[in-house]
């Protein structure tokens, strides 16, 4: 009988939990932190695997071996946020070397590529991924990497990454995809024939809105090993403490995952059907142009919906963002509580407008991390500031006017 999509959950939510070890030398059942920055040697070089922590830290090991078992793949690497874990990446290219991304790649990877990686000699071109044949097309003798980031940030667009993937064999490059908006619950990239996979272990990961971490899995031992130089080389790393947090967040990642999904796509139903609402981006909604492929290399679809608004201004976002209770208005996604954020005016500001709106981030498009309240009081929420929205608050005053 073929498995119900709730079966793989259950399987995954157990495997998330016993891939943590029992600590070998006391049998805690939690991993405890090595909060030290060295280890005694019994003579120069004889120790027992840990030497300058830096190098390595038994509480990060266990991190990094948890991210690579959970993805599949060969290596795990943690650093001290998401972006320093892409920059660790980019190390691999020298100058001369190009990179094809997403083009509505997350905001601070296109700072490090274009303010930071330019004045190196690497260039980057950008292209709608949601059409392999972009990618294909984009394509020279001097490409090395295709960065994709699928669902995307903040419209929702799919990537086909086995295609892509395909694609990157071919011409030998590398293929990484920034796995953070589905995490290993949802979508196992190097199984779909990635090299790399990044996260911003920020979001789902940690899933509690408590830390800064970034994780890096190799399809293979012989890549693990050359970033792993980069990390040791330039020390971005994450720390005991944090590392510990990751871990304990990972616990129930899968659980998590999927309430995400669950209250994710009723919130997208309830939009599509609120006449102040112009689009909604969800790639579990039947309508999503890429909804198959989301369907074919994903368990479920993820935690963030974003919509815009049929007056498409910033004064109407804005006050929409701010007259939600449960939604909290900030930054970042993937935690426990909801939040909502205004693109344009936040992760997009420093964006030109007319840059912003080509990729399809219209003035109004509000995006929402569905968090793990429940759904029909995150929807009474919504429903609440939609009331307050001027447009019905102008439908519904001739009633007053009348009595
Ligand atoms: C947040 C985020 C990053 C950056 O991660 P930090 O942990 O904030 O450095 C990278 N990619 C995506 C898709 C993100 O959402």
């Amino acid at each position: 009988m073929p498995k119900r999509q709730e079966d793989y959950f259950m399987q995954e939510t157990t495997e998330f939990i016993h891939s943590i070890p029992v600590d070998p030398l006391t049998g805690a059942v939690s991993v405890p932190i090595y909060q030290t920055s060295t280890f005694v040697q019994e003579s120069p070089g004889v120790h027992k695997g840990y030497d300058y922590a830096r190098s390595n830290n038994p509480t990060r090991s266990v991190l990094e071996n948890l991210i690579a078992g959970l993805e599949k793949g060969a290596r795990g690497l943690a650093f001290a946020s998401g972006l320093a874990a892409i920059d660790a990446v980019l190390k691999l290219l020298k100058s001369g070397d190009e990179i094809i991304a997403v083009d509505d790649i997350y905001g601070g990877a296109f700072r490090l590529f274009e303010q930071v990686y330019k004045k190196f000699g690497v260039r980057v071109t950008y292209v709608d991924a949601g059409n392999p044949e972009n990618i294909f097309n984009a394509l020279n003798e001097s490409t090395r990497l295709i960065w994709l980031e699928t669902p995307s940030n903040p419209t929702l667009k799919i990537a086909d990454i086995a295609a892509i993937a395909a694609i990157a064999k071919a011409c030998s490059c590398l293929l990484c995809v920034d796995n953070t908006f589905a995490s290993p619950a949802l979508q196992k990239p190097i199984q779909l024939g990635a090299d790399i996979v990044v996260h911003s272990a920020t979001k789902y990961l940690g899933g509690h809105s408590d830390l800064i971490a970034g994780l890096i899995v190799t399809a293979t031992e012989e890549l693990g090993e050359k970033i792993r130089f980069y990390q040791n080389a330039a020390g971005a790393i994450l720390g005991p403490f944090d590392s510990w947090l990751v871990i304990r967040g990972m616990e129930t990642l899968s659980l998590r995952m999927k309430q995400h999904c669950s209250s994710a796509k009723h919130i997208a139903e309830f939009l599509q059907n609120q006449p102040e609402v112009d689009r909604v981006f969800y790639p579990g909604l039947s309508d999503h142009p890429n909804h198959s492929v989301a369907k074919r290399q994903s368990r479920g679809f993820g935690g963030i919906v974003s919509f815009t608004l049929k007056e498409d201004s910033l004064a109407e976002a804005r006050r929409f963002v701010s007259s939600t209770e449960l939604f909290k208005l900030a930054e970042s996604l993937g935690g426990v509580k909801s939040l909502i954020s205004h693109s344009a005016e936040m992760t997009h500001k420093t964006i030109p407008p007319e840059i912003r709106r080509a990729a399809g981030v219209h003035d109004s498009l509000i995006r929402l991390s569905v968090g793990l309240e429940d759904a029909e009081d995150l929807i009474t929420d919504l429903r609440n500031s939609f009331d307050r929205l001027t447009v019905r608050t102008n439908k519904y005053s001739h009633r007053f006017e009348n009595c």
